[in-house]
C-alpha cells in the first residue's frame, strides 16, 4: 500500500508494509536510540544496502528532543564524514524523526533523509509531512524547519514491541485528524475492535489499516497546505491545551498523545459552550478516547495560571489566542476571538475534580 504526498519536486511516497529492500549509493547513517536499536535494528539492517552504514544512537525521551541532541547528531555525522550525497534514516518514534529531520535540514545546508517510524504515533502522524524540530526552555517544537523526507516506510511489525500506552497515544493523533477533517474516518475508528487493537499477539492487519487510513488523510492535508498557512493548522486541535499540560507536568506524567487526548476533551468543552458541539457529540468523542484507554481529564490547579501559559505557545503569536475547535464532527474552525471569561469557565471546570 502506497500513499503519495504531493508536493511538486518534494513529493514522496509513504508505504505501508512494503519495506523489502533499501538500497543507497552513498553513505547512510541510521539514527535511533538504544532501546529501538536493541529491538529492531537487525531487522532493518538485513534489508539495507549502502556503500557504508553508520549507526548513531541518541538518548531516549522527549527531554532529549533539544539542541544538544542536534549538536551530538551533527558531530557524529561530521566524524563519519557524511557528505551531501549521504542519507539519514530516522529509525524511531516522533522524537527521533523530529530530531533527524531537523538535523538533515541543516547538515551541510541540507541532506536527504527518510523516515522509518517505529511507534504508531510516528506512523500515523509525525513521520509524514516534514515538520521537524526540537524543544527549548521556551516551549515545545519552537526551533525547527519544514523539511520533507524522501520517503517514509511504515512497517506494522515494529509495533509488536510497543507498550500499550504508546499504542493508545498513536490513536489520539488519528482521532484528532478524524474529528477535524473526516467523519467517515471517525466511523472507521468507532468500528475498530479494541481487543484486536490491544492484542499484539494477533496479526497486525489492524495496524496496517489504521496507518493507511490515517496517512491518507494526513498526506492529503499536507499536500494542500505544506507550510501550515491555514488547513494544516487544524491539526493542532487539542494541542494548545496539551502543550500547557505537558509543560506543567514536565513531560513526565503524560505521553504526548495522552496530553493530546485530554486537550481534545478540553477543546470540546469549549466548543460545547460556544454551541459548536452538542453534549452528545462531546460524550461520543470522550467514549472513543476511553475505548483506546486514553485519559480525558487533567486536574488544573489554577485556571488563571493555566490561561497565562497559553501565551508561551508559538500558536499564540501576537498575543492572540488561537483555538482549533470542532464544528460538528468531521469539521473544525480556528477561533481567535473567544472571550477570556468563557475560556476561564472551561478551565475552572477542570479544577474541580471529576463528577
Ligand atoms: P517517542 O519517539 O518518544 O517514542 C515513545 C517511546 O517508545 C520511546 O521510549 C521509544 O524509545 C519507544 N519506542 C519506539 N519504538 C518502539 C518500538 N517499536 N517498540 C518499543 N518501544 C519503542 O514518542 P512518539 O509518541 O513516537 O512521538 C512523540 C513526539 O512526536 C513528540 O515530540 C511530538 O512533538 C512529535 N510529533 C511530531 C509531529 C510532526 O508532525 N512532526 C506530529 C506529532 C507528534
Amino acid at each position: 500500500m502506497n500513499i503519495k504526498v504531493n508536493l511538486e519536486k518534494n513529493s514522496y511516497e509513504v508505504s505501508v508494509n512494503e519495506l523489502k529492500k533499501l538500497e543507497f549509493k552513498g553513505k547512510v547513517a541510521v539514527v535511533s536510540n538504544a532501546k529501538i536499536a536493541g529491538l529492531h535494528l537487525q531487522s532493518l539492517l538485513s534489508r539495507l544496502k549502502a556503500d557504508e552504514v553508520f549507526i548513531i544512537t541518541l538518548k531516549d525521551g522527549e527531554q532529549y528532543k533539544n539542541l544538544q541532541s542536534i549538536e551530538e547528531l551533527l558531530n557524529q555525522l561530521f566524524i563519519s564524514k557524511l557528505d551531501r550525497k549521504s542519507t539519514l534514516i530516522a529509525f524511531g518514534g516522533g522524537v527521533i524523526s523530529d530530531i533527524v529531520g531537523f538535523g538533515a535540514s541543516i547538515y551541510q545546508r541540507g541532506i536527504d533523509f527518510i523516515n522509518i517510524p517505529t511507534t504508531l504515533l510516528a506512523m500515523v502522524d509525525a513521520a509524514v509531512g516534514g515538520k521537524t524540530g526540537v524543544n527549548n526552555a521556551f516551549g515545545k517544537n519552537l526551533i525547527g524547519s519544514f523539511y520533507q523526507p524522501r520517503a517514509v516506510y511504515c512497517e506494522s511489525e515494529f509495533l509488536k514491541t510497543l507498550p500499550q500506552r504508546e499504542l493508545s497515544a498513536g490513536m489520539a493523533e488519528f482521532i484528532k485528524m478524524a474529528i477535524t477533517f473526516d467523519e467517515k474516518k471517525l466511523e472507521f475508528i468507532e468500528k475498530l475492535d479494541e481487543n484486536a487493537f490491544f492484542d499484539k499477539s494477533l496479526d497486525d492487519v489492524i495496524y496496517a489499516q489504521i496507518i493507511f487510513e490515517s496517512v491518507k488523510l494526513k498526506a492529503d492535508i499536507v499536500s494542500k497546505d505544506e507550510k501550515e498557512n491555514d488547513l494544516r493548522m487544524l491539526l493542532n486541535y487539542g494541542h494548545t491545551f496539551a502543550h500547557v499540560i505537558e509543560n506543567q507536568t514536565q513531560y513526565k506524567t503524560f505521553l504526548h498523545g495522552e496530553a493530546v487526548a485530554i486537550g481534545i476533551n478540553m477543546a470540546n468543552q469549549l466548543a460545547l459552550k460556544l454551541g459548536f458541539l452538542s453534549e452528545v457529540e462531546c460524550k461520543k468523542v470522550e467514549k472513543l478516547l476511553h475505548k483506546f484507554k486514553l485519559p480525558t481529564y487533567y486536574k488544573i490547579k489554577d485556571s488563571n495560571e493555566f490561561y497565562e501559559a497559553f501565551f508561551l505557545d508559538k500558536k499564540s503569536l501576537n498575543a492572540k489566542l488561537h483555538f482549533i475547535l470542532p464544528q460538528g464532527l468531521g469539521r473544525a474552525v480556528i477561533k481567535n476571538d473567544i472571550k477570556k471569561e468563557l475560556i476561564l469557565e472551561v478551565l475552572t471546570d477542570f479544577t474541580k475534580g471529576r463528577a
